[in-house]
């Protein structure tokens, strides 16, 4: 048939079906609430948000999230435009009253002509039709198992375990070196695959003392979640002992302080490249459960990130997420039934508004394939192709974890060079060239 089925009405799903209903597809939602819930959601509404009530900064020159609104604003998003309509006052960041906010977007989903929604728990993955699931950090078990017996459990995870990522222009590299351990590797760029941070006895013991005497989050109510070995919040491996990190993540054997050669660390943090453009890494073994502003804080304790900017902070949740990079293909179908989509946080992106961002996408995408037209991939210079590129491509599919949408992801601009001087000027280039590309991408489609 001709119709699109969507399963799960969140933020991801709501806007797929809107923009395949407005290409002129039908069709159908399939939303498990309110007749099976989730420990998150409260409400049988679709795009419910499920804890804060904000979509994050608004600013479309200077933040890569703010340029995200702006993209999703320009190719019609309901949820954007609903955000409009049900805005808050608050600074910078668009957030919004969120009951209206859910129900007006259920209320024009339900209103269009092309849409209906179909109140059930979807079990299996469909043999045939087009279809986008969009089923989120909170899958049902039933079709979770379902997506693991079609991918393979290790391509399918439960909980996320995301470590800080920090822009590499902002590590301090007087301090940090590039190798890898033991100089593994066949090529150079194996070799130095690493950005390694020294600390002396000192220093390692106040990083302690910090972590041990940070703030740190709680799993929500009904997150029932036991820690899995190989990813304890590192504030639980120095609870074990003081000097469990010094074994583990943080030893200090097969590496010469290049600045420094004479001095042995006592332990070195590890940052491993996080994209294959190098502008992100990761901080090696550093999952957490500290809160925000306590991360920022003990990580700038470490050498050579006294300065980091932070792409993304760490943590650890309930979330069921693909392997997206081996198991998508760059239009988000999965390469083993390319009749089957995914969008959403269980695509491996993360927040509502990356979420809401990969169902505008598939939904044009499911929309086009199905009417026989063929869309130009979405720009990598735009914040949704940027992510859309990340997810399927661009991020190491071994270490694959959450992402939020960043400058980190995005091309280099020529011209414009790093350093934290010029972050301003080259903030605006990003955007400046986003809007460009993105607004021509959208008239490839008229
Ligand atoms: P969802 O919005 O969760 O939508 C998925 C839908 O699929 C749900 O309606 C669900 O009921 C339905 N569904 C699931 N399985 C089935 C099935 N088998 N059949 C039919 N329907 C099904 N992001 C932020 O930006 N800010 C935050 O503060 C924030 N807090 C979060 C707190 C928690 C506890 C969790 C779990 C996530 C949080 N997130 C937050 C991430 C947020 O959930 C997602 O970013 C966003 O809601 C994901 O959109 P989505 O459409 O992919 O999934």
């Amino acid at each position: 048939t001709q119709e699109l089925h969507i399963i799960g009405g969140g933020m991801a799903g709501s806007e797929a079906a809107w923009q395949a209903a407005n290409a002129g597809i039908k069709v159908v939602i399939h939303e498990m609430r309110p007749k099976v819930e989730t420990f998150a959601h409260r409400t049988g509404n679709l795009a419910e948000m499920v804890c804060s009530n904000s979509f994050r900064s608004d600013d479309n020159e200077q933040n890569a999230v703010g340029l995200l609104h702006w993209e999703m604003r320009q190719a019609n998003g309901i949820i954007m435009q609903m955000a409009a309509k049900h805005r808050l006052p608050a600074g910078g960041a668009l957030a919004v009253d969120r009951d209206p906010f859910a129900e007006s977007v259920t209320a024009a989903l339900m209103a269009h002509e092309n849409i209906s929604v179909s109140y059930e728990e979807l079990t299996e993955l469909p043999d045939e039709g087009h279809w986008i699931i969009a089923t989120g950090p909170l899958t049902s078990a039933a079709l979770g198992q379902a997506i693991a017996k079609e991918t393979g459990a290790e391509s399918l995870a439960f909980f996320d375990a995301i470590a800080p990522i920090v822009y590499f222009d902002s590590v301090n590299m007087d301090i940090a070196w590039m190798q890898s351990r033991y100089d593994k590797g066949e090529t150079e760029e194996e070799r130095t695959a690493y950005l390694n941070c020294p600390m002396t006895k000192d220093q390692y013991q106040a990083f302690i003392d910090a972590l041990l005497a940070a703030d740190k989050t709680e799993f929500h109510e009904g997150e029932t979640a036991g820690y899995f070995d190989g990813c304890l919040p590192i504030e639980v491996m120095s609870e074990r002992g003081r000097e469990t990190l010094r074994f583990g993540p943080m030893k200090p054997v097969g590496l010469t302080n290049a600045n420094d050669p004479e001095n042995k660390p006592y332990a070195v943090v590890q940052l491993r490249r996080d994209n294959a453009l190098g502008t992100l890494f990761n901080i090696v073994g550093f999952q957490t459960k500290m809160k925000y502003g306590a991360q920022k804080e003990v990580f700038r304790m470490i050498p050579g990130l006294e300065n980091a900017e932070f792409a993304r902070l760490g943590g650890i949740h309930r979330n069921t997420f693909l392997n997206s990079p081996t198991l998508l293909d760059n239009q988000m179908r999965l390469k083993s039934r390319p009749n089957i989509r995914f969008a959403g946080q269980v695509t491996g992106v993360e927040g509502y508004v990356e979420s809401a961002a990969m169902g505008l996408l598939a939904g044009r995408l499911a929309a086009a394939e199905i009417q026989g037209r063929v869309i130009p991939d979405v720009p990598h210079t735009t914040a949704m192709g940027a992510l859309v590129t990340h997810i399927t491509g661009g991020a190491d599919a071994k270490t694959f974890q959450p992402m939020n949408v960043n400058f980190g992801l995005f091309p280099p601009l020529d011209g414009i060079r790093g350093g934290r001087k010029g972050r301003k000027e080259r903030y605006k280039g990003y955007t400046d060239r986003a809007k460009e590309d993105f607004a021509q991408w959208l008239e490839a489609q008229t």
